[in-house]
């Protein structure tokens, strides 16, 4: 097997061989969801395109530690350093505790990426349990001399660490750039550049969640719960951090600031990042009235939506980009996608069925060797899902006679495909609880039909058009045939 891996390292800004720290071990964080609301597409990229890895490095066993957090103290309003806590804030509006919406949403949260077909991680921690951890590490940064207190408060210092470290090295921004990029906002004068960002706020008499620390009662700035987290799960250095783009500044920019400043340079090998998605060319978000929620997107419930989409759906249309690439949601794209999953999941059901020959032409090495390539070229899930199209035209050659495999390829192209749609891709055969009902109505409607058709034949016509006219009224159409019926929802 060829384990090799190329992966784009945003760091470098190029395709890098990947090569752990101390192997077989991988250490992998990936910044989790703020638990305020719903899961929504957003959130199902960055989870699929991790999994995806996760399952690679394991089928290429690797040990991976796989830590991905979840956010619940700290992301303020608007990701600044000033507004309400976005906890906090829905916690004030229904009268709950902060905890509790944490819960609940964390709880939905799982329940979606469950659905998904999403691996768990090794360790899923929250930034409210690691207050500790933050507050040392604000302490270190502090005595290091890149920090001030201000007023209770705990600001990074951009511009001493610029004179020692780069501050830009992950988004290529310059300081010289920031300067005259930003303007002194409300609040914010108690930093000594608005460029700075907090490590630790002084939270206001309305604040809830608040904690001690040595400079005020307060609460922990949202960059630093990750460099927190990551270094007490994944130690000094490791291989893998990961997020999404809209991630890379400033939160990962400033997370490197903190880590390089309290606990040494090149605490992260390889930084990776998956594009965004769009709904119809334009960006998501509330305010343009395009947001969808995976909830909606499972019931078709959303204006958006012309029907529902399987998880299965929106997992392998997900799969169907590059991860690097920007992905469009479109009703004409998912069920594009809906189709191209359903041939591929009958064509893997055909593989059970078709024999093999005493001679055949076709080689699945070959076939199996593209698909690792296509892996090991930084992910390449769109390459390697073409792949399998091409096998799916083979087998549909052999079912129907124009084309013949012998045993032994036969059977290494049925591990290949089981391997890479199942374990590797992470897709599964349609829902059996969702086909076990619809076996169930199919049933009670064939029941109903033959009732009718036997008023019928007692000339009981006001019965007959009954149940036809009720079947309609429930969306069921029946059409009438010289040998019976044919009905469809
Ligand atoms: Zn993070």
């Amino acid at each position: 097997m060829n384990n090799s891996l190329i992966i784009y390292n945003s760091l470098s800004r190029k395709k890098e061989e990947f090569k752990p720290i101390n192997p077989p071990f991988v250490g992998l964080y990936v910044c989790g969801p703020t638990v305020y609301g719903d899961a929504h597409l957003g959130h199902a990229r960055p989870a699929i395109t991790f999994d995806l890895l996760f399952r690679y490095f394991k089928h290429l066993d690797f040990k991976v530690r796989y830590v991905r957090n979840i956010t619940d103290v700290g992301h303020l309003e608007n990701d600044a350093d000033s507004g309400e806590d976005k906890i906090g804030k829905k916690a004030r509006l229904e009268q709950l505790e902060p905890m509790e919406i944490v819960q609940f949403y964390t709880d939905r949260y799982h329940r979606e990426m469950d659905k998904l077909n999403v691996q768990k991680p090794s360790i899923e921690p929250r930034a409210s349990g690691h207050i500790i951890e933050q507050i040392e590490l604000t302490k270190k940064i502090l005595a290091n001399g890149f920090a001030y207190e201000s007023n209770g408060s705990v600001y990074f210092d951009v511009e001493e660490y610029n004179k020692k470290y780069n501050y830009g090295r992950l988004s290529g921004r310059v300081l010289e750039d920031l300067y005259s990029n930003t303007r002194d906002l409300d609040g914010q004068s108690e930093k000594k550049n608005s460029f700075d960002f907090a490590l630790w706020k002084k939270a206001s008499p309305e604040h809830i969640m608040r904690w001690a620390s040595p400079w005020s009662d307060g609460f922990p700035g949202w960059h630093v719960e990750c460099s927190a987290m990551g270094h007490k799960y994944l130690g000094d250095e490791f291989d893998i951090h990961g997020g999404g783009m809209d991630l890379l500044f400033p939160h990962h920019e400033c997370e490197i600031a903190q880590n390089t400043a309290a606990i040494g340079e090149n605490t992260v090998k390889y930084w990776v990042h998956n594009n965004m998605i769009t709904i119809n060319g334009q960006k998501m978000g509330k305010s343009l009235g395009n947001f969808i929620t995976l909830e909606d997107l499972f019931n078709g419930t959303n204006a958006v939506l012309e029907k529902a989409y399987s998880p299965m759906t929106i997992r392998f249309f997900i799969l169907q980009a590059h991860y690097r690439s920007t992905l469009d949601f479109s009703n004409e794209a998912l069920q594009a996608a809906e189709k191209g999953l359903a041939r591929l999941l009958k064509a893997f059901d055909t593989l059970d069925k078709i024999k093999s020959s005493a001679t055949g032409k076709f080689d699945a090495s070959e076939l199996k060797n593209k698909c690792y390539a296509a892996m090991s070229d930084d992910l390449n899930s769109p390459i390697l899902i073409a792949h399998l199209f091409d096998a799916l035209r083979v087998i549909n050659n052999i079912e129907v006679g124009n084309e013949t495999i012998d045993e032994e390829n036969l059977t290494i192209l049925q591990e290949t495909f089981n391997l890479f749609m199942f374990d590797i891709l992470g897709l599964q055969k349609e829902d059996q609880a969702s086909s076990a009902n619809d076996e169930v109505l199919s049933g009670v409607v064939d029941l109903v039909l033959n009732l009718r058709l036997q008023a019928k034949t007692n000339k009981d016509y006001a019965t007959s058009d009954f149940i036809r006219d009720e079947l309609t009224k429930i969306g069921v159409t029946v059409k009438d045939k010289k040998d019976g019926f044919d009905w469809e929802i």
